[in-house]
């Protein structure tokens, strides 16, 4: 049996990890559970699964949860830190979006507590950090990501230095055949409707900028320490193979699957157990054909912002994330246009003075003062008026 605590239980990775806990009753128990504002749902998940105690993101929030349920209630960042580190789990899935999820994953990793990690923003903006408590701690941190999953598969028994490269494939998101003229031009609804995952907002229009891929790259990095030079990308659009690994003798395992997120979270949690999946069964002779190309860097320079973020390392991938997360919820808010997102990176990592091997504190520090510093030129001189 193991014991969850669920960051972001009302997103779309979160009530995933839910279903999963209800088909295997016997698996799994409902430690803690965290929403960043949505008390109803919280609400109704607090009666069925009956967790130890729960935290809400927004505070003005507090008093649905209070009146209502039996647990106990936090609020906060505090909050999520409480439930992150609840002596009565034993795991933790964060599924939190965005740079909030850093600290809940530090005071979990502190606390022990073995870590299902959806949420990228961890890795991106604090790797170094992260892995090192990882390592001090002993403590175990399987992958969400759909890729990453697949990696950490393909490396199942495997010697991590007869890697020769690892490839993530990458579907190209809803704009793979855009010229630039067409970016220019794409709306909120177009950047939302991605043609092979299902994901929350956040993520779909990091999907759409492919800056989700370069994230993914540097979580590849820091999951299976392997240098930049060895991880390449593959536009894959079926979503089919989900990543793939070659080793020193020239062969190559991969990973392949329906693109469905339950079964990377299902394993995250069943690891190194494999339980009954409910998605369909993979049939390739259903499939028509499997494509792959080389990615353009060019019409989508998120990419290269990537690489060029996590082989300089220090705060500079710390900056790179916390001007898109900016940057997005502004798109997602219609205040500025889509290809603004990378210029409004791209400016902010100009700007940057880096710090070279930062504290936790220096990474919230920066990501703090790059949101404010981005959310301020977006006011000043970039807000499209209506
Ligand atoms: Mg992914």
């Amino acid at each position: 049996m193991k014991y969850l605590s669920i960051l972001g239980s009302t997103g779309s990775i979160g009530t995933q990890a839910l279903d999963i806990v209800r088909q295997f009753p016997n698996e799994f128990k409902v430690a803690g559970l965290t929403s960043n504002k949505n008390s109803d749902l919280l609400l109704k998940q607090i009666k069925e699964f009956r967790p130890k105690a729960v935290a809400i993101m927004d505070k003005s929030k507090v008093d649905d949860l209070l009146n209502f349920s039996s647990c106990q209630v936090y609020s906060g960042i505090d909050g999520l830190n409480k439930i992150a580190s609840l002596s009565e789990c034993d795991t933790v899935v964060n599924s939190l979006v965005g740079s909030v999820g850093i600290e809940p994953t530090y005071h979990a990793i502190r606390s022990k507590k073995n870590i299902a990690l959806a949420n990228k923003e961890t890795l991106v903006a604090a790797g170094s950090v992260i892995m090192e408590e990882v390592k001090k701690n002993n403590v175990n941190l399987m992958p969400i990501d759909s890729e990453h999953s697949a990696i950490f598969q393909c490396l199942n028994g495997e010697n991590i230095n007869e890697i020769e490269k690892i490839t993530i494939t990458c579907s190209g998101g809803p704009f793979r055949n855009f010229s630039k003229e067409q970016l220019e031009k794409v709306s909120v609804q177009d950047a939302l409707n991605h043609p092979t995952w299902s994901m929350g907002d956040k993520i779909t229009i990091d999907s759409a900028t492919l800056m989700n891929k370069g994230f993914e790259v540097i979580e590849a990095h820091w999951l299976y320490n392997i240098p930049y030079e060895k991880i390449r990308i593959v536009i894959h659009p079926q979503s089919i193979i989900h990543s793939l690994v070659e080793f020193h003798d020239r062969s190559v395992i991969a990973q392949l699957g329906l693109p469905d997120m339950k079964i990377p979270i299902q394993y995250s949690l069943s690891y190194p157990k494999r339980f009954q999946g409910s998605s369909k069964s993979l049939n390739l002779a259903e499939i028509s054909n499997l494509e792959f190309k080389e990615p353009d860097f060019e019409r989508f320079p998120c990419l290269k912002y990537a690489y060029e973020a996590g082989k300089t390392g220090g705060t500079l991938p710390a900056v790179m994330n916390a001007s898109n997360e900016a940057a997005v919820r502004a798109f997602l808010g219609n205040k500025i246009r889509f290809l603004d997102i990378q210029r409004l990176i791209r400016r902010m990592m100009d700007e940057h003075k880096i710090i070279k091997n930062p504290t936790l504190n220096d990474i919230l520090d920066i990501d703090r003062k790059t949101k404010d510093e981005t959310n301020r030129i977006i006011e000043e001189e970039m807000t499209i008026k209506s």
